[in-house]
């Protein structure tokens, strides 16, 4: 049995006062448990960063991105072993969790350039024999709150960033999937890394809640559930903290009728099922224009039959479980829902052969399916509702004027694509749809590290999206310098306001 602890000033810390149980959803066994901080564990590690936080300020922005280049490193040597910490708690399969890490790395890579990220403005001579110049200064201590379904890769959007622009960090993982957060810290070790600028704490409200009204934590970058987000930005900036919550999702997918429907059906299955469909990314609805939607039906059921789902750990697995039995549970009561208000189940993932076991419903582990469901009624709670689970709706619409509607109408704004081959259609889509990332032909339009990532609407609360550069502006204030070098001819005083001369 592991026993996942804290790691605060670049040791293991915490006790065993209060655990949560950690499963392995293969097999739905318990694998370890998991510290919960008190307030007071919380307070040592941001004591830990308080004290690191001067020196790492002021290394040079050469030695930080030094260290950076040498965490890359690591963190790539040590990819597959991260990969299996994850597979191991969050249930995906080894080459989803490989992927997660890779797309994490991207925005390491992207924080090594880190001396260019930070140049400032000069002016000079904005007034006689005065100039003027702009620069950026690390916060001090940043904290970065994240959810079970990346464990690697949504820290990722948030540290790297964090610790170039010269942060102390505290990271407060999900308590479902904690130890990937251990491995990443004794990796910033080895790179060199001061202790003390990335901590760990372990746990659950308690800890958040300290987090949040800590006065020595500055800032707070979130990312998970909705209800949660718009609690941890209102209760972060009730207490001065500037805060970025990223919240939930229902991510739709536009079909023209004039698409390539093949392409659409590898997407729709790619984007609806990959892990588990338990991504914020995750395509959940697809919203097929008249006539096309029994033939794409039919398109999407062939290649979900093929699908093979098994134990993350098995090469041959292509989906793996869902992360807890609640949450399967909660996910499996929407094929009956979506039955009750009309919908047609194409697909019922209750019914799907395990490897190694037999019908998901009976396998032990936290097993469902991939699931279709058809005709869902615009508008019912299985179209509106974040299930974040292996169930693809296909909701018919008339025309694409009422596909934008309906994506124009849900809660989240998070990603959305549209399929077809039409370039104006596109192009309107990208202009009218109320959505931060947008797919042309693509399913999952995830923003490469050097742009930012976020939602609109409910999917995210704040002004400012993560990694790229709006994530170096969260965790950086600005400075404008206005300096004159006296000459001998200065003198006089002047009560104006000071012009420019
Ligand atoms: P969650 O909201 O349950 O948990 C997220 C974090 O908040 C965890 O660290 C958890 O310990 C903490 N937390 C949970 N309940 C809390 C409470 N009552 N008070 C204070 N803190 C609390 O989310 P999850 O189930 O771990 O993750 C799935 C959700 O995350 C989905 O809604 C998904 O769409 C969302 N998500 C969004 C994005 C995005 O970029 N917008 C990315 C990944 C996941």
């Amino acid at each position: 049995m592991k026993s996942v602890k804290h790691w605060i000033n670049g040791a293991l810390a915490g006790g065993d006062d209060r655990t949560s149980e950690i499963f392995d959803p293969a097999t739905g066994e318990v694998s370890g448990h998991v510290t919960l901080a008190s307030a007071a564990d919380v307070d040592a590690a941001v004591a830990a960063a308080v004290a690191a936080f001067p020196a790492w300020r002021d290394a040079s922005l050469v030695k930080r991105s030094q260290v950076l280049f040498r965490f890359r490193e690591l963190m790539y040597a040590h990819r597959d072993e991260l990969a299996a910490l994850i597979s191991a708690e969050h249930g995906k399969v080894h080459s989803d969790a490989l992927g997660e890490v890779a797309r994490g790395l991207e925005v390491v890579e992207f924080a090594c350039g880190i001396p260019h990220l930070l140049k400032g403005g000069f002016s000079e001579g904005v007034s006689t024999r005065v100039d003027s110049y702009s620069m950026r200064q690390p916060l001090g201590v940043v904290a970065g709150i994240t959810p079970f379904n990346f464990p690697a890769m949504v820290p990722m959007w948030m540290y790297p960033i964090a610790i170039a622009c010269g942060n102390a960090f505290v990271l407060k993982p999900s308590e479902k999937d904690p130890s990937a957060s251990l491995l990443m810290a004794r990796l910033w070790q080895e790179a060199g890394l001061p202790d003390g600028v990335f901590n760990v704490v372990q746990g659950d409200k308690v800890a958040v809640d300290r987090l949040l009204e800590h006065p020595d934590v500055r800032g707070v970058s979130f990312v998970g559930s909705t209800p949660i987000a718009k609690y941890v930005y209102e209760t972060g900036t009730a207490h001065g903290k500037r805060v970025q919550a990223l919240g939930g999702a229902k991510n739709h997918m536009l079909v023209l009728p004039d698409a390539d429907l093949d392409l659409v059906a590898d997407s729709a299955v790619s984007a609806g099922f990959g892990s588990a469909g338990e991504r914020c990314m995750a395509i959940s609805v697809v919203l097929a224009v008249d006539p096309i939607g029994d033939e794409l039906v039919q398109k999407i059921v062939e290649r979900v039959d093929q699908l093979v789902i098994g134990p993350g750990d098995n090469p041959e697995s292509q989906m793996g479980p869902l992360v807890t039995e609640v949450h399967r549970d909660k996910v499996a009561s929407y094929l009956d829902l979506g039955v009750q208000e009309g919908a047609k189940l194409v697909v019922d993932g209750r019914e799907t052969p395990v490897l190694g076991g037999g019908k998901a419903s009976g396998t032990p582990g936290f097993w469902l399916g991939p699931t279709v469901l058809d005709h869902v009624p615009a508008g019912s709670r299985t179209h509106v509702d974040e299930i974040f689970g292996p169930v693809l709706s296909i909701v018919r619409v008339g025309s694409y004027e009422e596909g934008v509607e309906l994506i124009n109408a849900g809660l989240y704004g998070n990603g959305t694509a549209i399929f077809t081959n039409d370039g104006g259609a596109a192009r309107r889509f990208q202009n009218e749809v109320e959505v931060g990332m947008i797919g042309i032909n693509v399913p999952i339009p995830v923003p490469m590290a050097f742009y930012s990532f976020g939602g609109w609407k409910s999917s995210l609360f704040g002004d400012t999206h993560v990694h790229g550069t709006e994530g170096v502006h969260f965790y950086t204030r600005g400075k404008v310098v206005t300096s004159r070098w006296l000459d001998p001819s200065h003198g006089g005083v002047n009560l104006g306001f000071p012009t420019n001369k």
